[in-house]
């Protein structure tokens, strides 16, 4: 067989749906196009409470399905928020199983009690911040959060103990974008000359005014070994009205990019599209836009089960990101946050698919699949543990750069594992066992 006749070469990334999706919520029936075209429009109707839920969809919402909503905003860190654009591209006549609900919006009847190895902070990211809201890990990169507000709240955000406000389950010391406080991150790194790299990360930088991404890019860029600076914002994926329609934020953005090429720096934006079924026709045309003003885009995924977890949408994916010019550049393995035990994947699942991705297109359009070690030891490929019992769920690994000797662990899902492992794991000392035994199997 040659690789013309292969059925399994589907050209369906290149379709992006341009409907009229938004009227087949019964509360947006009559908005027309431009109204839903509008960044305002779309702030001001964005869900931001579990009643709206309802509201919006009537009766097309079963009473049981809402109440499974509104059990599991009781127990979840994440709070409730979704624009318009999303809300609609998600699958109302099967909500269960829609993996835009999954990735927004909760059910008490999916959760899963957390892995007893869960963090809130998983990463570690407080522990390696020099001053507050900088995580300086690696040697010439840092990560900045000036801001913990996003236009969607994801149930799957790795920093939910400080993102989005605090939740019935969750207190948490969430604070908005506040330039007076940014100047102590801009003193560490002007002298601290090995960074050369910041992500502008948080929350998102859709949420920093035109003021503050100009404010924040012009102290970077100053500061003569900043060669490098990223904006992270998930926008273009949930929220490409505001690409398209806000001037004021789009203008800044290309400003601080040109200010860097004036420089000979790099200022890009990392995006965030998880799932194909966040790719429309206005997903195109923002990336459109930002790419006519010659600004790279790159994309980094969460791998989370009912998602992505197979080949199909994760070929797709990668090939509708790189038909609209973003460039895959992770796939992370779902960290091991609390409230996220249901998204999240075996070790081997990733491996798996990520073997079967690489070869589906570019290679400089392929993802790399990472595992960022819990305990702060950075990101990792997927397939560079030291050890994997795969039996119970448990990879070694070492991160010989950023914190060379330390041994990291990592652990799968405790019920995609057999029975007897399970049980095993509901003893904490045969638990401990099992990893100090994966440890000295990994050289420990
Ligand atoms: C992810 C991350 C970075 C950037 O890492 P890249 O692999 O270059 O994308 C920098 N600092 C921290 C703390 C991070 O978590
Ligand atoms: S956009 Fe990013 S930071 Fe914000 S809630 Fe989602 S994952 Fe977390």
């Amino acid at each position: 067989m040659t690789i013309k006749d292969n059925k399994l070469i589907s050209l369906e990334h290149r379709n992006f749906r341009n409907d009229d999706f938004w009227k087949e919520i019964p509360a947006w029936e009559s908005v027309t196009r431009g109204e839903f075209a509008d960044q305002l429009w779309q702030q001001k109707n964005s869900i931001r409470k579990v009643e709206q839920v309802k509201k919006v969809l009537g009766d097309r919402i079963d009473e049981s399905f809402y109440l499974d909503i509104v059990a599991a905003m009781h127990v979840v860190p994440m709070n409730i928020r979704i624009t318009p654009y999303i809300f609609a591209l998600m699958n109302w006549k099967d909500p269960y199983n829609c993996p835009l609900r999954k990735q927004f919006l909760p059910v008490k009847s999916q959760l899963l009690e957390d892995h007893p190895f869960h963090e809130a902070d998983s990463l570690h990211e407080d522990a390696d911040m020099p001053v507050p809201m900088l995580t300086h890990r690696y040697p010439d990169k840092v990560l900045f959060l000036p801001t913990t507000i996003c236009p969607v709240y994801c149930s799957y955000c790795t920093r939910s103990r400080i993102i989005g406000g605090s939740t019935e389950a969750v207190e948490k010391e969430t604070y908005g974008a506040n330039q007076k406080k940014w100047d102590a991150v801009f003193e560490y790194l002007t002298r601290t000359p090995q960074v050369e790299d910041v992500v502008v990360s948080g929350g998102d930088a859709y949420m920093l005014t035109a003021a503050q991404i100009r404010y924040i890019g012009e102290n970077l860029l100053k500061i003569p070994h900043i060669r490098r600076i990223r904006l992270a914002t998930k926008g273009i994926a949930i929220f490409p009205m505001k690409v398209l329609t806000d001037d004021d934020w789009f203008n800044a953005v290309c400003d601080v990019v040109k200010l860097g090429r004036a420089f000979g720096k790099q200022v890009v934006i990392h995006t965030h599209f998880s799932s194909p079924n966040e790719i429309t026709k206005w997903s195109q045309m923002a990336m459109d836009r930002i790419f006519s003003e010659g600004i790279i885009v790159r994309n980094q995924a969460v791998l989370q089960a009912g998602v992505n977890d197979d080949v199909e949408t994760m070929v797709k994916l990668t090939r509708q990101v790189g038909y609209m010019n973003i460039q895959p550049y992770y796939v992370y393995m779902h960290d091991m946050v609390p409230g996220c035990e249901h998204l999240r994947t075996t070790l081997r699942e990733g491996e798996e698919i990520e073997k079967a991705v690489r070869g589906t297109t570019a290679g400089f359009n392929t993802p790399t699949f990472v595992c960022d070690l819990p305990g702060g030891g950075g990101k990792r490929n997927v397939s560079s543990y030291e050890y994997y019992d795969e039996e119970n769920g448990i990879s070694v690994w070492t991160a010989p750069y950023v914190k060379p000797g330390q041994c990291f662990t990592y652990y799968d899902p405790i019920h995609k594992l057999k029975e007897d492992a399970r049980k095993r794991w509901s003893d904490p000392k045969t638990r401990e066992a099992m990893v100090a035994e994966a440890k000295k199997k990994a050289g420990f």
